[in-house]
């Protein structure tokens, strides 16, 4: 049989499940299932059945590669192999091992007695991808767990391990010798006492103030899940079972699942899904492609950057040494790390024994001997080419061969980097984001003579530090900065023809950013902006390239460190007050440029700005700096605070539709408020438009 492995031994019919990696419900094994519970059946030697997986994995739950296809829809489905289960004439016991989420827990439940290793990682995730459980998991987990844990296991998706679940009937036996063993020694219990099959739907749930308690669930989650609907209909999935009889409930589940399928909100998690997925596929890298090891970093650099980049490592055990040029900044960027441990020691995240472990891993210096024997080291200084070439000058002198050496530049040209060496096929961009040590994202810049080997190191690195990787070519800003600055662009130009920086930022917050632009161009600091356009207008003296924010900063307001910016801080908390000083400045400013003033819909607002994110998104795919629409998504939504219920800006202009989105454009460019250089359609855009074929 294909997928699965079937024995019978001692009046046991053994069934395993054999689809690596993590024994998927495709339909090839829900068919193999019903066959060999058949033969079980049929065969009167047969007292007892013992359904397994791997150590690894139970079950993981639905097959991917099958997810909406209309192979997952196909007879057997989950839910008829479940009745199957349930309905069958002798005891079949779920033998539990790895990981048993989602589908694969919703078949343990069909099943008549679960026995589980201790470590076994039991849930229903479902809710992270926008869905609910429906394979009778929101019907048949709270009459074993009880209502208040089953809910909150259906709503939060979390993970359990067995050991924390085996005060409940779920469980009929947690051990911590080979779960088989145990399953079969307990099937024959079973068939000795000849026991009762032991059915999850007939089970009753007698909870006494359950309506009270899913009253006040209901007002909970309403504020706490705003832009995705599944938490509510994972929660009304699971009202139902108690308020209806079981058959009815299914139905209802059913129901609500068929609804959330094709909501945009889950199109947009199972996009995110998959997109990460693909973002470590990279050309040109293969399983093959050898890797170095990393067991000692170098960070050159103290700062912002070079401290979280550090703490990256340490937190993984990884010892880092870290140099700075004067003793006085590494004095200040350790006391820095000792902090920031210490703050999420406050927090009761880590021990005073773990901040001392992580401390002794790192080591300060000035002298660049002490970095001959790192593996990896990752440039953190100021961002001036000249300070580079001489950081790289000497690294290319001291670090031993082989040593990957990376450069965390936001917007230096890496192949020139590179070229400060006599081994351009050892250096990579590591672009960090800040705070580099809670950012998920990490773009790699992939020079034109990186290696492969560098690249896949890189990638796998990325995974050993619990960061979201996505492979950037190089040109100016990489994909997430370049796209940044359209953004930016598209925001300014709506505010010098008429929006507040506060009408500007409610309508991007409502579509579901944490902060609009000036937001948090108060929360970084303006000065630095402003520094960057100063040098600019000193090289171009014919261009005017003045703006609102120039006089903002020109009146000392460099944002919430400062006590205002484009808002006012003065109350002395971080909330920001419109001030008419700052209106009037903008008023004065659109009056010197001979600029009347509109009225800007927030739908104009966001699609302008958002637009304009995708369009520059759609010219970074084209030149091939992006591999995918999707690792642009990616990078915009673990960088930049993309909204995940609307999948990342490329996905959301497909799910507007790339016609609109051109149109749009094209409009804009034709007011004549508009820059019309900067509002024409990518051309990648207008050939996927004229193809009709999606933007892959
Ligand atoms: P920073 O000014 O906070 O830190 C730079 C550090 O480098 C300082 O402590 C300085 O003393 C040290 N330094 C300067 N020259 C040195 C030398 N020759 N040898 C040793 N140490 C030297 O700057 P930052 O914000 O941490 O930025 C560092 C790099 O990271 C820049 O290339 C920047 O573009 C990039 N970056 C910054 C951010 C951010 O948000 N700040 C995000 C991504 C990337």
């Amino acid at each position: 049989m294909s997928h699965l492995h079937y024995e019978v031994a001692d009046g046991i019919a053994h069934i395993t499940f054999q689809n690596p990696p993590v024994n998927g419900l495709g339909h090839s094994l829900r068919l193999a299932l019903v066959n060999a519970l058949d033969e079980a059946e049929e065969n009167p030697e047969v007292k007892a059945v013992v359904m397994t997986g791997s150590e690894r994995a139970f079950s993981g739950g639905a097959d991917i590669t099958e997810f909406g296809t209309p192979r997952s829809g196909w007879q057997p489905t989950l839910r008829t192999v479940i009745e199957i289960m349930e309905a069958f004439p002798k005891p079949i016991i779920a033998a539990i091992d790895g990981v048993c989420l989602g589908g694969g827990l919703e078949l343990a439940l069909g099943a008549h007695y679960r026995v589980a290793a201790s470590r076994a990682r039991i849930g229903l995730p479902e809710v992270k991808l926008g869905l609910l459980p429906g394979g009778g998991g929101t019907q048949r987990l709270p009459r074993l767990v009880g209502l208040e844990r089953g809910l909150s296991m259906i709503v939060t998706g979390e993970h359990y391990t067995a050991t924390r679940l085996a005060d409940t009937p779920l469980l009929d036996r947690v051990v911590d010798t080979p779960v088989v063993e145990a399953a079969a020694a307990f099937a024959k219990e079973i068939v000795a006492q000849g026991a009762p099959l032991k059915r999850v739907r007939d089970i009753k749930i007698e909870e006494l103030d359950a309506q009270a308690f899913l009253q006040v669930s209901r007002r909970n989650l309403a504020a706490s899940s705003k832009h995705f609907p599944a938490p509510k209909l994972c929660l009304e999935a699971v009202a139902a079972c108690v308020e209806l009889p079981f058959d009815e409930g299914l139905k209802r589940e059913r129901e609500l699942f068929n609804t959330l399928m094709t909501s945009p909100e889950s199109l947009a998690l199972r996009h995110i899904f998959a997109a990460e997925r693909a973002a470590t596929k990279v050309p040109g890298v293969t399983r093959e492609t050898p890797r170095r090891e990393i067991r000692q970093v170098g960070v050159i650099g103290a700062g912002t950057m070079g401290g979280g980049i550090a703490m990256n490592f340490l937190n993984v055990g990884i010892p880092v040494t870290i140099l700075e040029a004067k003793q006085e900044a590494l004095d200040r960027g350790l006391a820095t790390i000792r902090r920031n441990y210490e703050n999420t020691m406050k927090k009761g995240r880590l021990t005073q024994n773990q901040v001392e472990e992580r401390m002794a891993l790192l080591t300060p210096t000035m002298s660049y001997d002490d970095l001959a024997q790192a593996d990896l080291i990752i440039e953190a200084v100021f961002e001036d080419i000249g300070v580079k070439e001489a950081v790289f000058t000497t690294l290319d002198a001291i670090a031993k061969p082989g040593a990957i050496l990376a450069s965390n530049t936001s917007t230096l040209d890496l192949n020139i980097i590179a070229g400060f060496t006599k081994r351009p096929q050892d250096v990579i961009g590591l672009h960090f984001f800040s705070p580099a040590n809670v950012m998920k994202l990490l773009e790699i810049v992939r020079g034109d003579q990186t290696s492969p080997e560098v690249l896949a190191t890189s990638l796998d690195l990325a995974k050993t530090i619990a960061k979201k990787p996505v492979v950037s070519g190089v040109c100016d800003g990489f994909i997430g900065n370049r796209m940044l600055a359209s953004y930016r662009a598209a925001a300014d130009e709506l505010l010098l023809h008429g929006a507040s920086p506060a009408e500007i930022d409610r309508a991007l917050e409502n579509f579901g950013f944490a902060m609009g632009p000036y937001r948090v161009g108060d929360l970084a600091g303006l000065d630095i902006g402003w520094a960057i356009r100063k040098r600019r207008q000193a090289e171009n003296p014919d261009l005017d390239l003045s703006c609102v924010a120039d006089r903002i900063c020109e009146a000392g307001r460099f944002g919430q460190k400062t006590g205002a910016g484009w808002y006012d801080y003065s109350a002395g908390n971080r909330k920001p007050k419109e001030d008419p000083i700052v209106t009037k400045m903008i008023d004065d400013f659109r009056a010197e440029k001979g600029i009347t003033p509109r009225k800007f819909t927030a739908r104009e607002i966001v699609e302008r700005c958002v637009f304009a994110l995708a369009n520059e998104g759609a010219r970074i795919l084209e030149e091939g700096i992006a591999l995918r629409a999707s690792d642009i998504d990616i990078v915009y939504l673990n960088g930049y605070g993309f909204p995940a219920h609307h999948g990342g800006p490329m996905h959301y202009a497909q799910q507007v539709g790339l016609f609109n989105v051109v149109r749009s454009i094209k409009r804009y460019a034709r007011l004549s408020d508009s820059a019309a250089a900067f509002w024409q359609p990518a051309p990648l855009l207008v050939k996927h438009l004229d193809s009709g074929e999606p933007l892959k």
